[in-house]
This record gives structure tokens, C-alpha cells and sequence, in this order.
């Protein structure tokens, strides 16, 4: 099995002392800023000016600054910025205040693996990435214990990168749950063919799929809610409980039956064919190159699909039923 950390393999004080700068007040920018400052270490927030983001980060009692003022000051420059803005961020407001030995972080790999951001080598590059949503971190930290973080070192100047890199898990708790050490190439692949393949991609269109099989029968669209949507949680809690085996356990046999019989109908050799093909354009950079333009270009096809999809029947229906739902949350 691979070698966890945890608590006792971190060591906090390589970070006392210096000064970390976090760009970003978003998701994980608030949730890490925050930590760290319980933490005991010294921390500066970097946000655009008179934004909501900088308001909140000022109401949570965190110094706020600029990012270009954050770069010149800090020795750890932390980038937590929306991932298509850091490679103009990096080369506008940090790249021009970089000094040597300074230690340059991330959560998510994509612009160093794709050379959008190519640091100078007389500084650490190094990723703290939670395996979790911004809030969970915070809120799990708060209550004691962490979200598991993966880290990684892409560059080596001071000699402790890797040390550095687990201290700053144990500032947000990372290491409470669970540190595994990964590369920069590793995460960002993994986790764009995660989040396209099964998490994301996979699963909303899994979802709608069946939806409006069920619909176009003619069934009622509140059923085919519940049935293809609503379970789908209660059958992901069983799963993330205890694995594939421990839901086949809770649910009915028939159920089962169905599931062992009709699930290779429904994702095919064909499907896993073309996973592989989805892996191939994450590798070879062809997908990171087409949200590169699409950003570039104004985002033209992601306003258009996004918009048509939030008026899809499955998001009308579903609003009513949710509002019928009290047990969920505003
Ligand atoms: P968010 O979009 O939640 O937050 C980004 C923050 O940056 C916002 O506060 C935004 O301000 C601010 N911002 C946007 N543009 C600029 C700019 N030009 N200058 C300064 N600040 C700016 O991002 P996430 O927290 O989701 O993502 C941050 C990083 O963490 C990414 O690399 C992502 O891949 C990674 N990550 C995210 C996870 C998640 O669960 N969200 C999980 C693991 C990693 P405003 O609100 O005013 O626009
Ligand atoms: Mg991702
Ligand atoms: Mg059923």
C-alpha cells in the first residue's frame, strides 16, 4: 500500500516564520487562509480590490492585500485563483516580485504540468491539493479533524520541499486524516479524467440518460426524478460507506440481479474504449489546450451549454420536488 503521513511525520515550524501568501479568497482559499491562521502562522490574503471576496476575507479578520503587494511580501506564495486566471495572475502580478528560495503552492497541478506557469528555478513549486471541497476543509479542521490531501514537489531548490509540503497539510489539517504524495503529472491527469470520465461527465449524463428514457416513455417526470436522480445519493452514501460489495448487501436481490446483469449493457467495452481515449486527450494535452482557447475566446461554448442545460426538464422538475423537501437545506 502506499505510505500515508500523518500529524507525526509533519513538522509545523518549517513554516513559522514565513510569510504565506494566499491568492484567493474563493472555495479552498478561504477554507486553507483561515486554517493555516489557527495554525499559528502568519498569513496574508491577496484578493481584487473592493470585491466580495475581499470583504469577507477582511469580516473573517484575515489582512487583505493586493496580489501584486501579497507576492512582494510573502515567502510562500499560495495560488488558490480560479485555475483558467492564474497563468495571466502569475505573469502579471507574481513572476515581476518572485525573490530566490521563495516557495510557490498550489491545489491543483494544471498550469505547471501544462506549462502555463513556468516558475524561475531558484524557487520551490510545490502542491497541497485537499481531496475535498473548500468548506468541508474548514469545517472539518474546525471540528478537529481534516480532509486527506495529496502533495507533491515539482521543484527542489531549498532541499525541504517535500517537508514544507507536509507542514503546510498539517497547517490545514491534511494531515489529521491522511497525506499521500503524488506528482504534479499524476494529480492533474487523475483528477481531470476523474471529474470528466466518472464524477462529473460520467454521472450527469448517466443520470439525464435515464431520465429521459423514462420520460419518453411516457412516465411520470416526478418519478423518473426520484428513481434516476434522488436515489442516486443514498446509493453513492452505501458505496462510500463500504465499497461496491456493502451496497449490493443493502439493496434487494432483484436489484442486484439487475445491476451484475444489465450494467455491462449500459457501460460497454465501448465506454471503457472510449475512456481511454478521453485519458489519451488529458495526456497528450489536447483537452488542455481546447480549455485554453475556450477561455481565451470568451467561453462561447460553455455560456451556450450551460444555459441550456439549467432549463433541461430534469432541473425544472426537480426544483419544485426539492421544494417540497424539508429535510434539505436552502
Ligand atoms: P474559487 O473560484 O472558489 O475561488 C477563487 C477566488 O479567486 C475567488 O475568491 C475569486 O474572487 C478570486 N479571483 C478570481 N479572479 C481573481 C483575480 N484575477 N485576482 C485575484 N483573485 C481572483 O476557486 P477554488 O477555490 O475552487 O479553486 C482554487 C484552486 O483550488 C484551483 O486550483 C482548484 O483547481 C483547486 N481545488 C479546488 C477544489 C474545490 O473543491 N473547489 C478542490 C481541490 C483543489 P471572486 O469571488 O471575487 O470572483
Ligand atoms: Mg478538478
Ligand atoms: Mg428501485
Amino acid at each position: 500500500m502506499a505510505k500515508m503521513y500523518y500529524d507525526n511525520d509533519a513538522d509545523l515550524s518549517l513554516l513559522k516564520g514565513k510569510k504565506i501568501a494566499v491568492l484567493g479568497y474563493g472555495s479552498q482559499g478561504h477554507a486553507q487562509a483561515q486554517s493555516l491562521q489557527d495554525s499559528g502562522l502568519d498569513v496574508i490574503v491577496a484578493e481584487i480590490k473592493g470585491s466580495k471576496s475581499w470583504d469577507r476575507a477582511v469580516a473573517d479578520g484575515m489582512k487583505v492585500t493586493t496580489t501584486a503587494e501579497a507576492a512582494e511580501q510573502a515567502d510562500m506564495i499560495h495560488i488558490l485563483l480560479p485555475d483558467e486566471v492564474q497563468a495571466e495572475v502569475y505573469r502579471e502580478s507574481i513572476a515581476p516580485h518572485l525573490k530566490a528560495g521563495n516557495i510557490i503552492g498550489f491545489s491543483h497541478g494544471f498550469n505547471i504540468h501544462f506549462a502555463q506557469i513556468v516558475p524561475p528555478e531558484d524557487v520551490d513549486v510545490i502542491m497541497i491539493a485537499p481531496k475535498g471541497p473548500g468548506h468541508l476543509v474548514r469545517r472539518q479542521f474546525k471540528e478537529g479533524a481534516g480532509v486527506p490531501c495529496l502533495i507533491a514537489v515539482q521543484q527542489d531548490y531549498s532541499g525541504k520541499a517535500r517537508d514544507i509540503a507536509l507542514a503546510f497539510a498539517k497547517g490545514i489539517g491534511g494531515t489529521r486524516a491522511g497525506v499521500l504524495e503524488t506528482t504534479f503529472k499524476e494529480e492533474t491527469e487523475t483528477d481531470l479524467f476523474g471529474e470528466q470520465a466518472v464524477l462529473c461527465g460520467g454521472l450527469t449524463h448517466l443520470i439525464r440518460s435515464g431520465f429521459e428514457t423514462l420520460v419518453e416513455a411516457g412516465y411520470q417526470p416526478e418519478v423518473a426524478y426520484f428513481e434516476c436522480l434522488h436515489e442516486m445519493k443514498l446509493i453513492v452514501d452505501l458505496i462510500y460507506e463500504g465499497g461496491i460489495a456493502n451496497m449490493r448487501y443493502s439493496i434487494s436481490d432483484t436489484a442486484e440481479w439487475g445491476d451484475i446483469a444489465t450494467g455491462p449493457r449500459i457501460i460497454t467495452d465501448e465506454t471503457k474504449k472510449e475512456m481511454k481515449k478521453v485519458l489519451e486527450e488529458i495526456q497528450d494535452g489536447k483537452f488542455a489546450q481546447g480549455w485554453i482557447l475556450e477561455n481565451k475566446a470568451g467561453r462561447p461554448m460553455y455560456n451556450a451549454i450551460v444555459k441550456r442545460d439549467k432549463a433541461h426538464q430534469i432541473e425544472t422538475v426537480g426544483k419544485e420536488l426539492r421544494g417540497m423537501m424539508s429535510w434539505l437545506k436552502k
